[in-house]
Order: structure tokens, then C-alpha cells, then sequence
């Protein structure tokens, strides 16, 4: 069959690409995101415990009650806002899949979207696959910031939506209220949308705050909130989230949700939600990946990899140019192949090729892997 695909220049993504040839080499995989460590017995028991219940039929559409009540009481405690459980929060299947359901409810063709790079793998396709056209503003290393007079000179009067992402993959950096100050007054009065990613809600760093759109009223009234309980509670593989947007938002959000999934995980929901009433262990989550960071960075001293700062998410980044001037897609094979151990080439999160020297490493892991790691970087 003739087939014209919507999305010609997308392959496997570098995620699954990285972590499979990791697999092959027997390196160790610093380069996907993900635990090497297992969530916690309380949160298994409790799946168990619903599923036993007999909780094992489809949810409702917009996510289980108990689950959205305690993210609307979480919201609260945390940012300040109150949500209406039942018309604001929607439960999805991941971070993912909230991100593409807010793109397809919202994106017409010939739209523009507003991202900004390196930005993470799903928004592009999402913003394509609807006729959508990504505007790309570009961050450089080694400060990964946003001169939003620059990013607002990309707007147009086609402008539909604008995607941020903090804490940020891959750099690590976070939004300032500074930022949201500019983001609000350039979106604000105009008819553009924001989606913030919040994936890493819970995992910032050095006593920062999480600056959550959600703490930007104004903001709000056109913006939605993506947030991945897979980083909340170790479990990236049950694929669960939620989003948060105005009645009116997500209103539309859900005309697409409905048919895209209709309804998620409803034992998992069920355990989620009773695990989320003791906020202590969300809470601590800043502390325990701070330190791995801080581990990291210490198993890597005496190296010739720079870090840059990480100010939050799993990623640490390196600078390598004092070692090799080689591009990062091929220092990483060599990463892999030579020395035993599995990076994500920064490069990757650019639409137009970027020469810098910069790798990803994830954090996110025992000390015991991150101190092998080190030790194997360090010889470089
Ligand atoms: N956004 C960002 C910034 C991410 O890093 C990830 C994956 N870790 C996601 C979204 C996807 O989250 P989920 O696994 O919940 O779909
Ligand atoms: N978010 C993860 C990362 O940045 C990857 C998730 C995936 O493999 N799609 O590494």
C-alpha cells in the first residue's frame, strides 16, 4: 500500500534506542529515565488490597473520585489554588498522555505552537500529528534560561499555545517566578494557551520552591497542568498522571480523553489516592534525589566531565568538551561500546543540530550503580 506517514522524520525513540543498547553491552543505564529501585510495599499493598476489593471494572471517565479529591487537597496545601475535583482535574495515563490529549483538544492545523528547545520527545509529534507547527525557541548551555522578549518576538497571530516544562528534561533547570511574571504578560490578553509540564513536581532542589502554573491564577484561567505520579512514586511503568485546567479547558480536554482511553488503571487510581494521605513520603521526595544528585556529582569528582547545574528532575548533565570534540550522538555509542555506561546525547532534544558537548545522566538510582558509574567515568 501507498502510505504518506503524518510523521516522516520520526524514528525509535532515543530513550528506548539507548537503553536497548545498553542492554546488548551490559552497560550501566544512566541514559532512560527510571528507577533502578522499586516503590514502596505500602503503595503494592495497596493496589493489591483494591484489586482484591474487586475494584477491577472501568473507572469514570475523569478519573476515580477519591484520587481526584486528595490531588485537589494536594494542589491546595501545595500551591495555593483551589480545584474543583470534578470539573478541573482529569486522571490520564501519564504525563504522556495528558500532553497529547491537551495538544489534539486545542491544535488545529496551520496553529502554532510555541515550544522550547531542548525540549522533551512528545511534544513536537503531538503538535504535527494535528497539522499543528512547532516554533522553536532555543536555550543553550551551559544556563539554559529564556529572554522572553526573544520568545515572545515568536509570536504570531497564529500563536494557539505555548509549552513549558520545570523542573526541566533534560537540563535540570526550573522556572523563577520571574519567568512565569514574563510568561503571564506575554500570554495574558492574548488568546494563547499554556501547558506546563510538571512532570518533576516533587523533585527540586536546594531548598527552591516549585514554581507550578498552578500558583499563577491568572495563568490558569488558559493553562493546564500535566503532572506523572510514575516520578512521584517509582513507578514510571504504571503510567499514570493527571492534569489540571479551568472548567472551560478541561471541558474540551475531556471530548478527547474520553475517546482516546476513556478511563485509566482503576485499581492503581484507587491505591494512589490512599497512598497520596500521607503527603510525608511526596514530601521527602525533594531530599532523597537531591542527594543522589549530590552523590553523583561526588562519584564523579576528579573527572573530566563538568557538570552543570541540576536544579531539579533525575538528570544531572556533563559538559565533555575537555574530553573529546567528537558530536554527543557518537560519544555516547562510544560511552556505551569503550567504557561501559549509557548516556543520552543532548543533542537529541534539538530540532536543528546543536555542536555543544553536552550528556544527560540519570540519577536516578542506588548509590551503588551511581558509584559504579562513576568509578568507569572517571578512567575517561
Ligand atoms: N514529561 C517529562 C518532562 C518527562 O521526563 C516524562 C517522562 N519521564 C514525561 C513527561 C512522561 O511521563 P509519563 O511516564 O507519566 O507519561
Ligand atoms: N522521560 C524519560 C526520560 O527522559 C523517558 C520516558 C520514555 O522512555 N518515553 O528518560
Amino acid at each position: 500500500m501507498l502510505l504518506s506517514s503524518k510523521l516522516p522524520g520520526i524514528g525509535t525513540s532515543i530513550f528506548t534506542v539507548m537503553s536497548a543498547m545498553a542492554n546488548e553491552h551490559g552497560a550501566i543505564n544512566l541514559s532512560q529515565g527510571f528507577p533502578d529501585f522499586d516503590c514502596s510495599d505500602r503503595l503494592k499493598g495497596l493496589v493489591e488490597k483494591y484489586m482484591r476489593l474487586g475494584y477491577n471494572q472501568y473507572a469514570p471517565m475523569p478519573g476515580v473520585p477519591a484520587l481526584r479529591k486528595i490531588m485537589a487537597e494536594k494542589i491546595k496545601a501545595l500551591y495555593g489554588l483551589s480545584v474543583d475535583p470534578d470539573t478541573e482535574i482529569t486522571v490520564t495515563a501519564g504525563a504522556t498522555q495528558a500532553l497529547f490529549c491537551a495538544i489534539s483538544t486545542f491544535i488545529r492545523p496551520d496553529d502554532e505552537v510555541i515550544l522550547v528547545e531542548p525540549a522533551y520527545d512528545c511534544y513536537r509529534p503531538a503538535v504535527e500529528v494535528n497539522g499543528g507547527r512547532p516554533v522553536t525557541y532555543e536555550m543553550s548551555a551551559p544556563d539554559y534560561t529564556i529572554d522572553w522578549r526573544l520568545l515572545e518576538r515568536l509570536i504570531t497571530w497564529k500563536t494557539r499555545m505555548i509549552v513549558v516544562n520545570t523542573p526541566h528534561n533534560p537540563t535540570g533547570k526550573t522556572l523563577k517566578n520571574s519567568d512565569w511574571r514574563e510568561l503571564q504578560h506575554i500570554a495574558v490578553n492574548r488568546d494563547i494557551i499554556v501547558l506546563c509540564d510538571e512532570a518533576y513536581e516533587h523533585l527540586v532542589f536546594d531548598g527552591q520552591r516549585h514554581e507550578s502554573l498552578l500558583r499563577y491564577p491568572k495563568i490558569f484561567e488558559r493553562g493546564l497542568a500535566v503532572f506523572s505520579f510514575g516520578k512521584t512514586l517509582h513507578t514510571t511503568g504504571w503510567k499514570l498522571g493527571c492534569i489540571v485546567a479551568p472548567p472551560d479547558l478541561t471541558k474540551e480536554f475531556r471530548k478527547v480523553h474520553q475517546f482516546n482511553v476513556f478511563a485509566v488503571n482503576t485499581p492503581m487510581q484507587h491505591a494512589v489516592a490512599e497512598f497520596f494521605e500521607e503527603p510525608e513520603e511526596y514530601l521527602a521526595l525533594n531530599g532523597f534525589f537531591e542527594k543522589k544528585r549530590d552523590f553523583l556529582l561526588s562519584a564523579m569528582k576528579g573527572s573530566r566531565f563538568r557538570p552543570i547545574h541540576s536544579e531539579g528532575t533525575y538528570f544531572q548533565l556533563f559538559d565533555y568538551s575537555a574530553i573529546s570534540d567528537e558530536a554527543d550522538t557518537e560519544f555516547v555509542k562510544r560511552l556505551i561500546t569503550e567504557h561501559g555506561v549509557a548516556a543520552i546525547p543532548v543533542s537529541v532534544f534539538y530540532s536543528s543540530r546543536k555542536n555543544e558537548r553536552v550528556i544527560r545522566l540519570c540519577f536516578a538510582k542506588t548509590e551503588e550503580t551511581l558509584a559504579k558509574a562513576g568509578e568507569l567515568l572517571k578512567k575517561i
